[in-house]
This record gives structure tokens, C-alpha cells and sequence, in this order.
């Protein structure tokens, strides 16, 4: 990969490429193996469960398996709610039991792939895959807050173009970060390991994070999805110009959320939905 072009901090025509060194031949988990790991999946749950605030909107019974959107974002790892939704219920709401049934499924399919030999892997690999939710949820929000800049009504993009820049800035972020901003990590970090199961934040390194991208690319089948397939177009690189960076810059940071009260960042709007 061009190490050069997938910078996410600048905006430029550019997709994200797994590795390509995936074999379907490779060995599955025997069974006793994947009790154990599942185990503690369900330590991950309960700890993300605990930490985090459950709300469940209305309109989330309405949107779950569908493809109607209602004004609020509908991923299937995850809602991202606009203000220009919702002034009191905006934010990040993870879709829990979508994100473990599809971690699991990850680890069972993958796992031997990226190379997931002991307990402490399988929260590496989770961690890397809460990373790259976040990252594709915290892009709407980036979005929003442009339109919001240029003052134009949210969405300015095609459901297609937000999608593809979404998956594009998780896969680039979360490859070159070793996890999530500081303020969401803490916190999130704190969730997985409240159960005491594990005493160290997990720190898998560049290579393993991008088997484990890899692995979540091919098992939602990004290169075959026209809506999520990761991509910069040129019309998106039009359309936000200049302005991604450092609005990009500062909600990384956690600087601010434009037009709504200062102290409400997207930080504190991440809960978890039982849809
Ligand atoms: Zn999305």
C-alpha cells in the first residue's frame, strides 16, 4: 500500500486495500477452543454493557433491518444520530448485540487467519474492531458538523459517498492508531477489562492490526458492497474540500461540536442499543 496516499487527515481520491494474503483453506477453530473464546466475548459484553448508557430511541424499532434512514444514519454495526436530528438525542449508539454476533463471527471464521492463539488476541482483535466502528461512526459526525460549517443542512453527501469515506477513514484511522482517541478509549477500555479478566490494555501491533481490518473487511464483503466498499471519491474531495482536516483534526481531539453547547462533545454521546 502506498503509505503516502491513506493519510486520513488529508482528503484526497484514495481507497483503502486489505491484505491479500487471506487463504480459505486455513484452519478453523476446533470447537473447545472457541467455548473458551466465546466466554470471554461474553466478558467484553458485560463490560461494555455495565459502562456504557443503554438508550433505545423510537425510532431505532423502526430502522433496525431496514434500509430507511428516517433523518438518523442506519450502519449495521451502528446508528449515528445528527443534531440536526435530535438537539437531545444525537450521538454514537452502538449496536451491541450486531457488533459481538459479528466479532464472533469474525474470530471463528478469522481467527486462525490472524493468527488468535491466546485470550489476550481476542481482545486485541475486539478492541481493533470497536476502534473501527467508532472511527466510521465519529466520520458522520465529522460530516455533519461541515455541513453544519458551510451551512448547509446535513446530509450534503450521497448515502454512497458518506458510506465509502466512512469505511475509508475507519480502516486508514485504525490501522495507523493503536486504538481510539484517548477520552472514548479510556472509557471503553475500562469497559473490557472491568470484568478482571484482563490487567493490561491490549496493544497489538501495525501488522496485526491490519490482519484483523483485513479479516473484518473480507468477512462484511466490503470489496463487493457498492454502498461500503472504502473509498474517497472525487466528488467527496469537491464537496468537503478543505475543511475535512481540521474539523477532522478537532473531533479527533474532542475540541468541539460545532453549533451545539461546548461542553456536550460526541465523547460523552456514545451508548449502547439493544437494536
Ligand atoms: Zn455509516
Amino acid at each position: 500500500m502506498d503509505e503516502g496516499r491513506n493519510r486520513p487527515y488529508v482528503l484526497e481520491p484514495s481507497a483503502w486495500e486489505p491484505l491479500q494474503d487471506y487463504i480459505k483453506e486455513e484452519p478453523l477453530f476446533v470447537p473447545e477452543e472457541f467455548e473458551e473464546v466465546n466466554y470471554r466475548i461474553e466478558g467484553i459484553e458485560e463490560g461494555l454493557r455495565k459502562s456504557l448508557e443503554r438508550r433505545d430511541l423510537p425510532v431505532f424499532s423502526e430502522v433496525g433491518e431496514t434500509e430507511e434512514s428516517k433523518g438518523i444514519v442506519v450502519d449495521f454495526l451502528a446508528f449515528y444520530v445528527p443534531y440536526h436530528y435530535s438537539r437531545s438525542d444525537w450521538g454514537i449508539y452502538l449496536r451491541l448485540p450486531k457488533i459481538l454476533g459479528a466479532f464472533k463471527g469474525i474470530v471463528r471464521n478469522y481467527g486462525a487467519y490472524i493468527g488468535i492463539s491466546n485470550i489476550g488476541d481476542v481482545l486485541g482483535a475486539f478492541t481493533v474492531f470497536l476502534a473501527y466502528i467508532y472511527w466510521h461512526e465519529l466520520t458522520h459526525h465529522i460530516v455533519e458538523d461541515i455541513c453544519s460549517m458551510m451551512g448547509a443542512n446535513y446530509p450534503v453527501l450521497s448515502r454512497q459517498e458518506e458510506e465509502g469515506l466512512a469505511e475509508w477513514h475507519a480502516f486508514v484511522t485504525a490501522e495507523r492508531r493503536l486504538s481510539l482517541p484517548y477520552r472514548p478509549y479510556r472509557r471503553l477500555n475500562t469497559a473490557i477489562i472491568s470484568r478482571g479478566i484482563w490487567w493490561k490494555i491490549p496493544n497489538p501491533g501495525k501488522e496485526a492490526r491490519r490482519k484483523i481490518l483485513s479479516a473484518i473487511y473480507y468477512y462484511f464483503r466490503r470489496d463487493k458492497d457498492p454502498i461500503y466498499k472504502p473509498i474517497v471519491r472525487d466528488s467527496v474531495v469537491k464537496k468537503l474540500g478543505l475543511l475535512w482536516t481540521p474539523v477532522r483534526e478537532a473531533s479527533v481531539r474532542g475540541g468541539y461540536a460545532y453549533l451545539v453547547d461546548s461542553r456536550e462533545e460526541v465523547y460523552h454521546r456514545v451508548y449502547w442499543t439493544i437494536y
